[in-house]
Protein backbone atom coordinates (compact mmCIF):
# COMPACT_ATOMS: atom_id res chain seq x y z
CA UNK A 1 0.00 0.00 0.00
CA UNK A 2 3.25 2.30 -0.18
CA UNK A 3 2.74 3.77 -3.41
CA UNK A 4 -0.81 5.43 -1.79
CA UNK A 5 0.79 6.48 1.42
CA UNK A 6 0.01 10.10 -0.18
CA UNK A 7 -3.70 9.00 1.26
CA UNK A 8 -3.53 6.33 3.07
CA UNK A 9 -2.89 5.62 7.02
CA UNK A 10 -2.75 2.47 8.62
CA UNK A 11 -4.18 1.41 11.83
CA UNK A 12 -6.54 4.32 12.41
CA UNK A 13 -9.37 3.82 14.75
CA UNK A 14 -12.59 4.27 13.26
CA UNK A 15 -14.50 5.20 16.33
CA UNK A 16 -14.75 9.16 15.10
CA UNK A 17 -16.41 7.79 11.79
CA UNK A 18 -19.28 6.24 13.28
CA UNK A 19 -22.05 7.78 14.78
CA UNK A 20 -22.01 6.02 17.97
CA UNK A 21 -18.33 6.76 18.58
CA UNK A 22 -17.03 3.56 19.12
CA UNK A 23 -15.32 0.51 17.68
CA UNK A 24 -12.09 -0.62 17.05
CA UNK A 25 -8.94 0.85 14.39
CA UNK A 26 -9.31 -0.82 10.51
CA UNK A 27 -5.53 -1.70 9.23
CA UNK A 28 -5.75 0.75 6.33
CA UNK A 29 -8.23 3.97 5.80
CA UNK A 30 -7.97 5.21 2.37
CA UNK A 31 -8.81 9.08 1.65
CA UNK A 32 -8.82 9.42 -2.32
CA UNK A 33 -9.03 13.00 -3.99
CA UNK A 34 -9.75 11.69 -7.20
CA UNK A 35 -11.63 9.03 -8.98
CA UNK A 36 -8.03 7.90 -10.48
CA UNK A 37 -7.14 7.47 -7.08
CA UNK A 38 -9.92 5.32 -6.16
CA UNK A 39 -9.98 2.81 -9.03
CA UNK A 40 -6.21 2.31 -8.81
CA UNK A 41 -6.41 1.46 -5.05
CA UNK A 42 -9.73 -0.61 -5.61
CA UNK A 43 -7.48 -2.74 -8.85
CA UNK A 44 -4.65 -3.03 -5.82
CA UNK A 45 -6.48 -4.62 -3.53
CA UNK A 46 -8.17 -6.60 -6.22
CA UNK A 47 -4.56 -7.98 -7.40
CA UNK A 48 -3.69 -7.89 -3.72
CA UNK A 49 -6.68 -10.07 -2.23
CA UNK A 50 -7.33 -7.09 0.45
CA UNK A 51 -10.69 -6.19 1.44
CA UNK A 52 -12.30 -2.91 0.98
CA UNK A 53 -15.52 -1.03 2.01
CA UNK A 54 -16.63 2.28 2.05
CA UNK A 55 -17.84 4.31 4.98
CA UNK A 56 -19.85 6.78 4.89
CA UNK A 57 -21.47 9.26 8.24
CA UNK A 58 -21.00 5.61 9.85
CA UNK A 59 -25.15 6.50 10.96
CA UNK A 60 -25.24 2.43 10.32
CA UNK A 61 -22.12 1.11 11.10
CA UNK A 62 -20.79 -0.81 14.30
CA UNK A 63 -17.14 -1.63 14.04
CA UNK A 64 -15.96 -4.26 16.34
CA UNK A 65 -13.71 -3.52 18.77
CA UNK A 66 -11.24 -6.16 17.71
CA UNK A 67 -10.66 -4.38 14.74
CA UNK A 68 -11.45 -4.41 10.50
CA UNK A 69 -8.90 -5.78 8.16
CA UNK A 70 -8.33 -4.59 4.67
CA UNK A 71 -9.13 -0.99 3.54
CA UNK A 72 -11.70 1.13 4.48
CA UNK A 73 -12.45 4.01 1.89
CA UNK A 74 -13.75 7.24 2.98
CA UNK A 75 -15.28 9.25 -0.36
CA UNK A 76 -15.30 12.86 2.19
CA UNK A 77 -13.56 14.89 -0.67
CA UNK A 78 -14.41 17.30 -2.44
CA UNK A 79 -14.26 15.27 -5.59
CA UNK A 80 -16.71 12.80 -4.49
CA UNK A 81 -19.20 15.64 -3.14
CA UNK A 82 -20.33 17.80 -5.73
CA UNK A 83 -23.87 18.61 -6.61
CA UNK A 84 -25.37 19.66 -10.18
CA UNK A 85 -28.17 20.46 -11.49
CA UNK A 86 -29.22 18.81 -14.84
CA UNK A 87 -28.78 21.86 -17.75
CA UNK A 88 -31.98 20.26 -19.99
CA UNK A 89 -34.71 21.70 -17.74
CA UNK A 90 -36.10 18.59 -16.57
CA UNK A 91 -35.53 17.84 -12.59
CA UNK A 92 -32.57 15.94 -12.70
CA UNK A 93 -30.29 16.51 -9.87
CA UNK A 94 -26.72 14.80 -9.83
CA UNK A 95 -24.92 14.18 -6.12
CA UNK A 96 -21.39 12.84 -5.24
CA UNK A 97 -21.47 9.90 -3.37
CA UNK A 98 -19.83 11.82 -0.29
CA UNK A 99 -22.80 14.37 -0.29
CA UNK A 100 -25.03 14.49 2.94
CA UNK A 101 -28.76 14.05 2.02
CA UNK A 102 -29.71 16.64 3.96
CA UNK A 103 -27.94 18.67 1.38
CA UNK A 104 -29.19 16.78 -1.77
CA UNK A 105 -32.67 17.75 -0.28
CA UNK A 106 -32.21 20.99 0.51
CA UNK A 107 -30.66 21.74 -2.78
CA UNK A 108 -33.40 20.17 -4.39
CA UNK A 109 -36.02 22.23 -2.69
CA UNK A 110 -34.35 25.97 -3.67
CA UNK A 111 -34.19 24.20 -7.00
CA UNK A 112 -38.05 23.93 -6.93
CA UNK A 113 -37.53 20.15 -6.93
CA UNK A 114 -40.04 17.99 -4.80
CA UNK A 115 -40.14 14.07 -3.54
CA UNK A 116 -37.45 13.39 -1.57
CA UNK A 117 -37.99 16.14 1.14
CA UNK A 118 -39.94 13.77 3.23
CA UNK A 119 -36.62 12.09 3.96
CA UNK A 120 -34.94 15.34 5.61
CA UNK A 121 -33.66 14.24 8.82
CA UNK A 122 -32.04 10.76 8.13
CA UNK A 123 -28.59 10.92 8.51
CA UNK A 124 -26.20 9.71 5.89
CA UNK A 125 -24.47 10.11 2.32
CA UNK A 126 -25.80 9.77 -0.75
CA UNK A 127 -22.95 6.12 -0.85
CA UNK A 128 -24.87 4.98 2.20
CA UNK A 129 -28.80 5.93 1.77
CA UNK A 130 -28.09 4.20 -1.61
CA UNK A 131 -26.61 1.23 -0.23
CA UNK A 132 -28.65 0.88 2.58
CA UNK A 133 -32.12 2.10 0.40
CA UNK A 134 -32.66 4.54 3.56
CA UNK A 135 -36.30 5.92 4.03
CA UNK A 136 -39.67 6.03 5.71
CA UNK A 137 -42.73 3.64 6.00
CA UNK A 138 -44.05 5.85 2.59
CA UNK A 139 -40.91 6.42 0.63
CA UNK A 140 -37.58 5.47 0.37
CA UNK A 141 -34.46 6.82 -1.78
CA UNK A 142 -34.40 3.85 -4.51
CA UNK A 143 -37.38 5.24 -5.93
CA UNK A 144 -36.15 8.26 -6.78
CA UNK A 145 -32.89 7.43 -8.65
CA UNK A 146 -32.40 7.49 -12.45
CA UNK A 147 -29.46 6.37 -12.60
CA UNK A 148 -26.04 5.22 -10.54
CA UNK A 149 -22.29 5.52 -10.91
CA UNK A 150 -20.22 2.70 -9.43
CA UNK A 151 -16.70 2.12 -9.19
CA UNK A 152 -16.06 -2.09 -9.56
CA UNK A 153 -13.60 -3.56 -7.27
CA UNK A 154 -11.46 -4.44 -10.69
CA UNK A 155 -11.04 -0.88 -11.06
CA UNK A 156 -13.80 -0.34 -13.85
CA UNK A 157 -16.84 2.01 -13.59
CA UNK A 158 -20.19 0.94 -14.55
CA UNK A 159 -22.98 3.74 -15.45
CA UNK A 160 -26.15 1.59 -13.98
CA UNK A 161 -29.89 2.73 -15.14
CA UNK A 162 -32.51 2.15 -12.44
CA UNK A 163 -33.77 -0.88 -14.30
CA UNK A 164 -30.37 -2.31 -13.90
CA UNK A 165 -30.33 -1.72 -9.59
CA UNK A 166 -32.78 -3.55 -7.31
CA UNK A 167 -33.81 -2.07 -4.46
CA UNK A 168 -35.63 -3.47 -1.80
CA UNK A 169 -36.41 -3.06 2.02
CA UNK A 170 -33.47 -0.73 3.61
CA UNK A 171 -31.05 -2.61 1.29
CA UNK A 172 -29.83 -2.45 -2.52
CA UNK A 173 -28.11 -4.31 -4.46
CA UNK A 174 -25.29 -1.39 -5.29
CA UNK A 175 -23.68 -3.26 -1.97
CA UNK A 176 -21.22 -5.21 -4.17
CA UNK A 177 -19.02 -2.37 -5.54
CA UNK A 178 -18.38 1.94 -4.54
CA UNK A 179 -21.05 4.02 -5.08
CA UNK A 180 -19.50 7.40 -7.15
CA UNK A 181 -22.33 9.35 -7.57
CA UNK A 182 -26.55 9.34 -8.24
CA UNK A 183 -29.06 10.70 -10.50
CA UNK A 184 -32.44 11.57 -9.30
CA UNK A 185 -35.59 12.24 -11.05
CA UNK A 186 -37.70 14.65 -9.23
CA UNK A 187 -40.84 16.59 -9.85
CA UNK A 188 -41.59 19.92 -10.66
CA UNK A 189 -42.97 21.98 -7.52
CA UNK A 190 -43.51 25.18 -5.75
CA UNK A 191 -40.15 26.30 -4.10
CA UNK A 192 -41.98 27.75 -0.78
CA UNK A 193 -44.54 25.20 -0.53
CA UNK A 194 -41.59 22.26 -1.03
CA UNK A 195 -39.92 24.48 1.77
CA UNK A 196 -43.12 24.35 4.09
CA UNK A 197 -43.21 20.31 3.81
CA UNK A 198 -39.74 19.92 4.15
CA UNK A 199 -39.80 21.90 7.89
CA UNK A 200 -43.21 19.99 8.69
CA UNK A 201 -41.27 16.40 8.05
CA UNK A 202 -38.34 17.75 9.88
CA UNK A 203 -40.14 18.76 13.11
CA UNK A 204 -42.10 15.46 12.99
CA UNK A 205 -38.86 13.69 13.13
CA UNK A 206 -37.15 15.68 15.71
CA UNK A 207 -40.07 14.71 17.78
CA UNK A 208 -39.92 11.11 16.86
CA UNK A 209 -35.77 10.63 17.02
CA UNK A 210 -34.74 13.57 19.11
CA UNK A 211 -31.25 11.88 18.71
CA UNK A 212 -29.19 14.36 17.38
CA UNK A 213 -27.25 15.49 20.58
CA UNK A 214 -26.43 12.35 21.54
CA UNK A 215 -24.86 8.32 20.30
CA UNK A 216 -27.85 6.59 18.58
CA UNK A 217 -28.16 4.23 16.03
CA UNK A 218 -31.37 2.84 14.67
CA UNK A 219 -30.50 -1.00 15.74
CA UNK A 220 -33.73 -2.65 13.80
CA UNK A 221 -36.10 -2.46 10.53
CA UNK A 222 -39.56 -2.87 11.13
CA UNK A 223 -40.70 -6.58 9.47
CA UNK A 224 -40.47 -7.43 5.46
CA UNK A 225 -44.26 -7.31 6.65
CA UNK A 226 -44.45 -3.74 7.99
CA UNK A 227 -44.46 -4.49 11.96
CA UNK A 228 -43.00 -1.97 13.35
CA UNK A 229 -39.76 -2.86 15.44
CA UNK A 230 -40.63 -0.34 18.09
CA UNK A 231 -43.79 -2.01 18.29
CA UNK A 232 -42.84 -5.73 18.82
CA UNK A 233 -39.55 -4.33 21.05
CA UNK A 234 -42.38 -2.19 23.46
CA UNK A 235 -44.81 -5.57 23.28
CA UNK A 236 -41.98 -8.02 24.78
CA UNK A 237 -41.26 -5.30 27.44
CA UNK A 238 -37.65 -4.43 26.83
CA UNK A 239 -37.99 -0.57 26.17
CA UNK A 240 -35.33 1.11 28.02
CA UNK A 241 -33.44 -2.36 28.99
CA UNK A 242 -29.90 -1.34 29.22
CA UNK A 243 -26.67 -3.58 28.75
CA UNK A 244 -23.41 -2.18 30.23
CA UNK A 245 -23.48 1.34 29.05
CA UNK A 246 -26.13 0.55 25.75
CA UNK A 247 -29.59 1.13 26.15
CA UNK A 248 -32.88 0.60 24.61
CA UNK A 249 -34.52 4.35 23.42
CA UNK A 250 -37.28 4.87 25.91
CA UNK A 251 -38.28 7.91 23.10
CA UNK A 252 -38.02 4.94 20.13
CA UNK A 253 -37.36 1.58 20.76
CA UNK A 254 -36.30 0.40 17.46
CA UNK A 255 -33.01 2.32 18.64
CA UNK A 256 -29.75 1.92 20.70
CA UNK A 257 -28.17 4.91 22.78
CA UNK A 258 -25.39 5.46 24.80
CA UNK A 259 -25.49 6.09 28.32
CA UNK A 260 -23.08 9.37 28.79
CA UNK A 261 -21.42 10.54 31.79
CA UNK A 262 -22.29 13.77 33.36
CA UNK A 263 -18.91 13.90 35.05
CA UNK A 264 -16.51 15.94 33.22
CA UNK A 265 -13.54 14.18 34.87
CA UNK A 266 -14.41 11.21 33.43
CA UNK A 267 -14.15 10.97 29.52
CA UNK A 268 -16.62 8.75 28.61
CA UNK A 269 -14.69 5.31 28.81
CA UNK A 270 -16.06 3.50 25.72
CA UNK A 271 -14.85 0.30 25.93
CA UNK A 272 -16.70 -2.73 25.71
CA UNK A 273 -19.73 -0.59 24.66
CA UNK A 274 -19.70 -2.51 20.99
CA UNK A 275 -20.09 -5.52 22.96
CA UNK A 276 -22.90 -4.01 24.95
CA UNK A 277 -24.65 -3.15 21.69
CA UNK A 278 -24.00 -6.40 20.13
CA UNK A 279 -25.49 -8.04 23.72
CA UNK A 280 -28.59 -5.96 23.17
CA UNK A 281 -29.39 -6.65 19.78
CA UNK A 282 -29.30 -10.54 20.68
CA UNK A 283 -31.86 -10.06 23.57
CA UNK A 284 -34.08 -8.65 21.78
CA UNK A 285 -34.25 -10.74 18.71
CA UNK A 286 -34.33 -13.36 21.16
CA UNK A 287 -37.19 -11.83 23.37
CA UNK A 288 -38.90 -11.61 20.16
CA UNK A 289 -38.80 -14.67 18.37
CA UNK A 290 -39.37 -16.18 21.76
CA UNK A 291 -42.66 -13.84 22.52
CA UNK A 292 -44.03 -13.89 18.77
CA UNK A 293 -41.99 -16.54 16.49
CA UNK A 294 -40.89 -13.11 14.55
CA UNK A 295 -37.14 -12.83 13.19
CA UNK A 296 -36.30 -9.40 14.04
CA UNK A 297 -33.79 -7.96 11.70
CA UNK A 298 -30.85 -5.90 12.55
CA UNK A 299 -30.63 -2.71 10.44
CA UNK A 300 -27.18 -2.07 11.71
CA UNK A 301 -24.57 -3.45 9.76
CA UNK A 302 -22.35 -5.19 11.72
CA UNK A 303 -18.15 -5.25 10.82
C1 LIG B 1 -30.57 9.01 14.45
C2 LIG B 1 -30.72 8.09 13.27
C3 LIG B 1 -31.92 8.08 12.57
C4 LIG B 1 -32.10 7.22 11.46
N1 LIG B 1 -33.30 7.21 10.80
C5 LIG B 1 -33.45 6.42 9.72
C6 LIG B 1 -34.69 6.40 9.01
O1 LIG B 1 -35.65 7.08 9.34
N2 LIG B 1 -34.78 5.59 7.91
C7 LIG B 1 -33.73 4.82 7.50
O2 LIG B 1 -33.87 4.12 6.48
N3 LIG B 1 -32.56 4.81 8.16
C8 LIG B 1 -32.40 5.59 9.25
N4 LIG B 1 -31.21 5.57 9.94
C9 LIG B 1 -30.11 4.72 9.45
C10 LIG B 1 -29.11 5.50 8.53
O3 LIG B 1 -29.45 6.85 8.45
C11 LIG B 1 -29.12 4.90 7.15
O4 LIG B 1 -28.82 3.53 7.20
C12 LIG B 1 -28.11 5.59 6.19
O5 LIG B 1 -28.26 4.97 4.95
C13 LIG B 1 -26.68 5.51 6.64
O6 LIG B 1 -25.89 6.28 5.72
P1 LIG B 1 -24.33 6.49 6.01
O7 LIG B 1 -23.75 7.39 4.98
O8 LIG B 1 -24.12 6.86 7.41
O9 LIG B 1 -23.81 5.00 5.72
P2 LIG B 1 -22.81 4.15 6.62
O10 LIG B 1 -23.47 3.85 7.91
O11 LIG B 1 -21.48 4.76 6.67
O12 LIG B 1 -22.74 2.82 5.74
C14 LIG B 1 -23.89 2.03 5.56
C15 LIG B 1 -23.60 1.01 4.46
O13 LIG B 1 -23.43 1.70 3.23
C16 LIG B 1 -22.18 1.34 2.63
N5 LIG B 1 -21.70 2.49 1.88
C17 LIG B 1 -21.52 3.76 2.31
N6 LIG B 1 -21.09 4.54 1.29
C18 LIG B 1 -20.96 3.73 0.22
C19 LIG B 1 -20.53 3.93 -1.13
N7 LIG B 1 -20.12 5.12 -1.58
N8 LIG B 1 -20.54 2.87 -1.96
C20 LIG B 1 -20.94 1.64 -1.54
N9 LIG B 1 -21.35 1.40 -0.30
C21 LIG B 1 -21.36 2.42 0.58
C22 LIG B 1 -21.29 0.97 3.80
O14 LIG B 1 -20.23 0.13 3.38
C23 LIG B 1 -22.28 0.26 4.71
O15 LIG B 1 -22.43 -1.07 4.28
C24 LIG B 1 -31.03 6.39 11.06
C25 LIG B 1 -29.82 6.40 11.76
C26 LIG B 1 -29.66 7.23 12.85
C27 LIG B 1 -28.35 7.23 13.59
Amino acid sequence: MDVFKSFIRSNVCLANCTRLGVGGTVEYFAVPESESQLLALLESCRRKNVSARVIGSGANVLVSDKGVAGVVISLSQPAFCRIELNKSGEPLITAGAGVKLVQLITDAVAAGFGGIEGLIGIPGTIGGVLCDNAGTSNDNIGQWVESVRVANFDGTISNLSKNEITFGYRSSSLDTGVILSATFRLEFDDIKELSKRMQKFWIVRKSQQPFSQIPAVMAFNSTKTGTSASDLIEQVSLKGTQIGKAIISEHNPSFIVVEQNDNKNDNNDTRGVVDDVKRLIQLVQERILEKTDIELEPSLRIW
